[in-house]
């Protein structure tokens, strides 16, 4: 038996029993003259409250389980088909080289080859992703939390993003106009941004434009990532941080994604002190900015 039909099962015996004792109950209460029928009629109708109560509790716990399974059903299968993809492209360049049809081609050979690195990049990135969720919700990482410009994990996760994107493929643009300290993790940074530039390509269109700025606004340090993608629908706005909650995977930018990269942004920004902020415009592109708060050794020097 499905847990859906259990719950539905569920309801159904009892809503019924229970209308049958509650109307036997409110009966005895208004017909009875001895104080026998009123002790009967309120024993019966606590009994029905109580009967009432715990289908409920049980139909919610029921509830929560089947959606559980059903999100780890669709992530089993999102997260095969995000590795598949890259290890499918892997497998057909390594046999063609394999099979010497690019002997004497040092060109195609060449292209080949780096092919293979950046399909290699994305599979890391997608695991790391993974990862970074699993140590996310268990709470069971260790930050190495350091006071110091972002500058180095910025440039880092660009470098790592440039080896996954053909050359030429994306017209990205960084822009670092600070070095302001913040008491930060790099790693953490790192894996934050790369989520945030990720999906800057995946959700644009053939002609990318991304660009990434880290700026003190004098209140906060900003980091922001800005494309010129497909946007994402107003009121679609407030749950694309939700652990696993994608908008209409597959349809969109052909992606299918496994909807954990935004709430890894967010739980970075938030384990920085920070939060993470979106405008958006359908058909124009998005912009994301992390807002993280100055080092408190800066704060005292001034
Ligand atoms: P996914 O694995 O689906 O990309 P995310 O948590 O990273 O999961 O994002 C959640 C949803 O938000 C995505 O399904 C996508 O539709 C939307 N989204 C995220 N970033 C962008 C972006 N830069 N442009 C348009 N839509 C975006």
């Amino acid at each position: 038996m499905s847990l859906t039909s259990a719950i539905v099962a569920l309801a159904v015996g009892v809503i019924l029993p229970v209308l049958l004792s509650t109307s036997l109950g409110i009966v005895r209460l208004a017909s009875g003259a001895k104080s026998e029928d009123i002790v009967f009629g309120v024993l019966v109708l606590s009994f029905a409250a109580a009967a009432f109560g715990s289908a409920i509790v049980v139909t919610v716990l029921l509830g929560k389980r089947a959606r559980v399974a059903r999100l780890q059903a669709d992530f089993t299968a999102n997260i095969s088909h995000e590795l598949r993809t890259p290890l499918a492209s892997i497998r057909m360049y390594a046999q063609t080289l394999q099979m010497g049809r690019l002997d004497g081609d040092p060109k195609r050979t060449k292209e080949s080859l780096e092919i293979i690195l950046r399909e290699t990049e994305w599979l890391e990135a997608m695991i790391d992703r993974v990862l970074a969720w699993r140590a996310a919700a268990g709470d069971r990482e260790q930050p190495e939390m350091e006071i110091g410009s972002m500058r180095v994990a910025v440039e880092s996760a660009v470098a790592r993003f440039e080896r996954m994107v053909a050359p030429g493929e994306v017209d990205l643009s960084v822009t670092i106009e600070c070095d302001t300290p913040v008491l930060h993790d790099a790693d953490g940074i790192g894996s934050l941004l790369l989520n945030l530039l990720i999906n800057a390509y995946k959700y644009s269109g053939s002609d990318k434009r991304i660009a990434v700025t880290l700026e003190d606004t004098g209140e906060h340090v900003e980091l922001s990532v800005k494309d010129n993608g497909i946007g994402i629908p107003e009121d679609r706005v407030g749950r694309i941080f939700d652990p696993f909650y994608q908008i209409d995977p597959g349809s969109r930018g052909g992606s299918s994604g496994v909807g954990l990269g935004l709430a890894i942004v967010r739980h970075q920004a938030r384990s920085h002190s920070g939060e993470v902020y979106v405008e958006s415009e359908e058909g124009v592109g998005s912009r994301f900015s992390v807002r993280l708060p100055h080092s408190i050794a800066e704060k005292i020097e001034e």
